[in-house]
């Protein structure tokens, strides 16, 4: 039996891993990019490892996943503190919240705003036509939402709170009650993460390695282009890499790339209606702007957030704060994320203006920058997050009920199943797709779709 894996991110890596250990047969994974790890991966940057935006690795990561990830980064898998802050109306608040540090340095009109609130809700009816904005209004009242959750959606997200679905309130917004909001800061205090010394991207390294020692091929470089089928089962993988083409026959497809580009890449072609299905299915891309700076440090914090709109960044990391490793000496790397559409001007910015934007912002924050810049780079990423706008179901469900059809096809991941997932997710949609396989190439699909639904309750960590 032949198995293709379209795409090596945390998903497809995970995967591959899994087939390859367990002995499948042949596996074959195909990934545009020269390597593993997908929007998750690591790369160098002068002597430096940083990853694609902010990347931890969260304790509520499934225990057999976290037993192999254990098992195959050993010492270089450290358990770190969680040390961020935001910045609301002027004041830096720490991240993950602390009691105290509220009490400090939340703007009193903020904590005054926010208690009315939880009063005011008791009397407030729940709208007809819910979403996102009235989920979130409802559950914890105006203020913290006009200063901190909207503001952020709008960047985050590109629309207006009101036009997005009430579903991305749920799967994104972990602690959107009172209730939660208070158990989130009574565990504040535990706030730790895992983190590999060489950087997130080190995890899915590793998966592809060892994967590759128990025989699972990688085509790097492999774009797909096409998938040919009978209507009932696909047959053969095209595929671009290095501008010839090439084809895998396979007897079953794991495919974690974009469920759209997936339907989009069905030869002969899907009917009119899910092609129309497909193309009403958007992603917010995002831009990483990289400065390499000469200095030790930057800042003491892994993380900052800027939720507010004057700021067009959603956030900055400094990777040498989430490994905790000192080297090299006198050179630090940030990183700036900037959500953004891949149709508007900002994509098209050049690395010079991208780090003026980012200098700015740093200025304007009251964060300075006090070394020179050696260095700008930036990554962007045309799939950073789904866009859940209001209706979003109909589409998907549409083009997720057309590929279903086929008999020896199966859709995961984040960009698979359009879900707002960590990487922990996806590789535990990973292990369950595997698990579902059999020997002889046959798929407990009623299996599935008890994973498939359980995937439902997967709620995104920060
Ligand atoms: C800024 C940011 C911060 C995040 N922070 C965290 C965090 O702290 N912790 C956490 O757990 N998660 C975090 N996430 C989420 C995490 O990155 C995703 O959950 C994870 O990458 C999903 O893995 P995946 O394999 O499903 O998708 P992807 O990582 O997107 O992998 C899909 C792969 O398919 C490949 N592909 C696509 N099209 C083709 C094609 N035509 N041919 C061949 N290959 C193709 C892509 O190149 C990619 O490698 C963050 C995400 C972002 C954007």
């Amino acid at each position: 039996m032949t198995l293709a894996v379209l795409g090596a991110g945390p998903a497809g890596a995970g995967a591959a891993f899994q087939a390859a250990r367990r002995k499948l047969g042949r596996t074959v994974v195909l990934e545009q990019r020269d390597g593993p790890g997908g929007n998750a991966g690591s790369f160098d940057l002068e002597g430096l490892r940083v990853d694609y935006g902010s990347h931890r690795l969260h304790p509520a990561c499934d225990a057999r996943v976290l037993a192999d990830i254990t098992a195959l980064l050993g010492d270089d898998l450290r358990i770190r503190p969680r040390h961020g802050r935001i910045l609301l109306r002027n004041s830096w608040i720490h991240f993950p919240l602390q009691a105290l540090d509220l009490a400090l340095h939340l703007p009193k009109s903020f904590l005054i705003g926010s208690a009315a609130d939880i009063v005011r809700k008791r009397f407030v009816k729940k709208p007809v036509d819910e979403s996102f904005a009235s989920v979130l209004e409802a559950g914890l009242g105006r203020t913290i939402c006009r200063d901190f959750y909207f503001p952020f959606a709008r960047k985050l997200w590109g629309l207006d709170p009101m036009h997005l679905s009430p579903v991305q309130a749920q799967r994104r917004v972990s602690a959107n009650t009172p209730g939660r909001m208070l158990r989130k800061l009574k565990r504040a205090g535990t706030g730790r993460f895992y983190y590999p010394q060489r950087g997130y991207g080190q995890i899915f390294e590793r998966l592809h390695e060892e994967a590759a020692i128990q025989g699972a091929e990688f085509l790097f470089g492999s774009k797909v282009t096409g998938m040919a089928h009978d209507g009932r089962r696909v047959s053969r993988i095209c595929y671009e890499q290095s501008g010839s083409s090439g084809t895998v026959d396979c007897d079953f497809v794991l495919s974690t790339l974009p469920i759209n580009l997936l339907a989009r890449s069905m030869r002969p072609q899907a009917p009119v209606e899910v092609l129309e299905a497909a193309g009403g299915m958007s992603f917010r891309a995002m831009i990483l702007i990289y400065l390499v700076l000469d200095q030790d440090r930057f800042s003491e914090y892994d993380a900052h957030y800027f939720p507010e709109e004057r700021f067009p960044i959603s956030r900055l990391s400094e990777p040498k704060n989430y490994s905790g490793v000192s080297e090299p000496r006198g050179r630090t790397a940030l990183c700036a994320e900037l959500p953004c559409d891949t149709a508007s001007s900002a994509w098209n910015m050049s690395d010079a203006d991208l780090g003026d934007l980012v200098r700015d912002v740093l200025r304007d924050a009251g964060i300075p920058l006090r070394a020179s810049i050696r260095k700008v780079v930036t990554r962007r990423l045309a799939q950073a997050y789904p866009i859940y706008k209001r209706g979003f179901e109909v589409p998907l469900a549409q083009v997720d009920d057309w590929l279903g059809q086929f008999e020896n096809l199966v859709t995961f991941g984040r960009q698979g199943l359009f879900a707002h997932d960590n990487a922990h997710h996806a590789l535990y949609m990973a292990y369950c797709a595997v698990d579902c396989m059999e020997s002889n190439g046959k798929f407990q699909w009623a299996r599935w779709k008890k994973f498939r639904h359980e995937f439902e309750s997967h709620v995104v960590e920060d």
